[in-house]
């Protein structure tokens, strides 16, 4: 059975070996016939541990999935490699449904990709009765779950309709999230004692954490995208005003940005969507209402603009980086502001006391995960109850070998300011005051009288703006609630005022490039590109960034080495092997020549 399993895996996906657990899945669904419930990171590999069952076993496996502008790419990606599938959903017309529908009575599928929603479909639950089933998949299986981040109600309705079947098939439930409480939660749900559970553990190699704290984020974001400007990448916000306004700053930068909320129409959504998928721009700018069930492999970064909610949500959105196994960086940026505004929002859509005790406890291990000094990819592990072997060795707080900056005269500049101001006031009024500025407010209240008036101005106010939100993330200073918030000196910041107690500030973190220039791989992302447009693919459906990086380290010269690079299934050779060899051989000329 496995060596089939593995001959399967290297004909159509082109990989040699099955990366942890899913040997395990396909033998449990497989061998055993047992329902399988799989949790393995964003990026694991989940869809092979039902792909491949679904060539192996006799029938149509049905794929439940929760979002219909990705089936399309799911189904393009498979077909692409030679493996016969489809989708029913909304979108398609009359006639089309009806074609697809007779395909799947002939059996010409092996994969057929649903909405949770269709199994409620009379004239589809009539037609399950006729098809051979011996699987069905249940993807991004916690939103079956309330206490799941992303609760659908549709959902519930998957074990009513398995029960009216005349043979219950093979279930496999398969999702990133991994919490106790969303484990029994599906097994309940779906009526599965949960004994054949894959879990593969949660660390992802290829991503590198960072905290970036106490620093103006704008400019980082700014140098970030100058420094990477052909990587692709998200950056997610807590509010869909803020992401309008970052959208804008960038759009004005001339960087190719997109934009998603739920504040905007269904068809302008699924349009950047696409043209997020196609690589037509590069960095989508958007809230957590982006990104469920995307599989775009070569997402290079994910920024965290503010804080999210909880560590769950946190690994799930930092986890769409790097699916193809290509180093790629998770950045948050954190600021005190940005608690605040998950706080209101937790207040503003929680009625429930228990519950919203509950999330406000986890906004506050969010909110110790910025603050702590161990390594952060041990600090999500112990989170999800799994302690990490070492330390991760990349992560900003393993790497941090930043030099440590006496910054007690500073702060104490502006905590003095803060009281000699009846700490009735905001970050940017102190900030204008210790910067001497002549604005009409300052004047007004006579603040320019004041013994701290100008006492920093060799900085701008902006600057020690930037210095006062340091000063607010390490509590020296403490803001106030509302829509106008004021400063106070806390107990640690006095301690400072009367010298007894030093303020140290680390170097800012600078913007670092993630890949290195690679002449090769550029080039042959170009290709990809132009063959995915004649195709109306997106380009990762061609080949992954992997692939091609692979293709340009090892430069492969006949059809064999290149059957040897990951990603190279039987299929793809035949259609891209000619177009991708002889780039690469144009390229190792000209190499040659320039180099005599
Ligand atoms: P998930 O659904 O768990 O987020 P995917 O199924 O989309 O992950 O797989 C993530 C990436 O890993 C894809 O690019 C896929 O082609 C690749 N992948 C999956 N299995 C293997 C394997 N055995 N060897 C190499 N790459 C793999």
């Amino acid at each position: 059975m496995l060596r089939q399993a593995e001959a399967l895996l290297k004909q159509y996906y082109g990989f040699d070996a099955f990366r942890q657990g899913q040997k395990q899945a396909i033998e449990s669904i497989v061998s055993k016939g047992k329902d399988t419930v799989c949790i393995m990171p964003t990026g694991g590999g989940k869809s092979v541990c039902y792909q491949i069952p679904a060539l192996m076993m006799e029938g149509t496996t049905i794929v439940v999935s929760p979002l219909i502008s990705l089936m399309k790419d799911q189904v393009d990606a498979l077909n692409e490699m030679g493996i016969r599938s489809s989708f029913l959903n909304s979108t398609l017309s009359a006639g089309e449904l009806n074609a697809r529908l007779k395909k799947c009575e002939n059996g010409e599928y092996d994969l057929l990709y649903i909405t949770p929603e269709r199994l409620q479909n009379e004239r589809f639950f009539q037609l399950l009765h006729q098809l051979t089933i011996p699987l069905i998949a249940i993807d991004e299986a916690h939103c079956i779950s309330e206490w799941g981040h992303d609760f659908r109600p549709s959902y519930r309705f998957i074990q009513e309709c398995l029960n009216k079947l005349p043979k219950r098939p093979v279930i496999v439930a398969l999702t990133a999230t991994a919490t106790k409480k969303v484990h029994q939660d599906i097994c309940q749900q779906l009526g599965m004692n949960g004994e054949e559970t894959i879990f593969t553990g949660f660390a992802r190699e290829n991503l590198s954490f960072q905290v970036v704290k106490g620093q103006n984020s704008d400019h980082f974001i700014t140098q970030y995208m100058k420094k990477n400007s052909l990587e692709s990448g998200i950056i997610y916000t807590a509010t869909r005003k803020e992401a309008d306004q970052i959208y804008n700053r960038l759009k004005k930068q001339k960087i190719k940005a997109g934009i998603y909320h739920g504040g905007l129409d269904d068809d302008v959504r699924e349009e950047q969507q696409n043209l997020f998928l196609n690589d037509d721009i590069q960095v989508m700018v958007a809230t957590s209402a982006f990104g469920m069930g995307i599989n775009k492999s070569n997402v290079r970064f994910v920024i965290h603009h503010q804080i999210p909610r909880d560590i769950e949500s946190y690994y799930q959105e930092a986890g769409r980086a790097g699916r193809d196994g290509l180093e790629s960086e998770c950045i948050l940026l954190f600021s005190p502001q940005g608690v605040r505004v998950q706080r209101f929002l937790i207040e503003q859509s929680t009625e429930d006391e228990v519950r919203y005790q509950h999330e406000l406890f986890k906004l506050r291990q969010m909110v110790d995960y910025c603050h702590t000094e161990q390594c952060l990819q041990q600090f999500v592990m112990d989170y999800f109850d799994q302690s990490a072997s070492a330390p991760c060795q990349k992560c900003s707080n393993c790497l941090d070998e930043r030099e440590r900056e006496d910054v007690t005269r500073e702060a104490q500049m502006v905590l003095s300011c803060t009281v000699r101001m009846n700490e009735r006031f905001g970050k940017m009024m102190i900030a204008q005051v210790l910067a001497g500025s002549k604005n009409k407010k300052v004047l007004d209240l006579g603040f320019d009288r004041l013994p701290t008036y100008a006492l920093m101005k060799q900085h701008s106010a902006q600057h020690i703006s930037d210095f006062i939100e340091f000063l607010i993330t390490e509590e020296y200073l403490h803001m106030s609630e509302g829509a106008y918030p004021t400063l106070k000196v806390t107990y640690k910041g006095k301690k400072v005022l009367v010298g007894q107690e030093a303020v140290y500030k680390k170097q800012a973190i600078k913007a670092m490039a993630i890949q290195e220039n690679d002449a090769l791989f550029e080039q042959l992302r170009v290709v990809r590109m132009r063959l995915a447009r004649e195709q109306g693919v997106p380009p990762f459906v061609v080949f992954s960034d992997q692939t091609l990086k692979e293709m340009s380290a090892v430069e492969p010269k006949t059809e064999e080495e290149l059957l040897n690079i990951k990603g190279v299934g039987a299929q793809k050779r035949e259609k891209y092997g000619d177009v991708f060899l002889e780039e690469i051989r144009l390229f190792i000329e000209k190499e040659k020549k320039s180099s005599v």
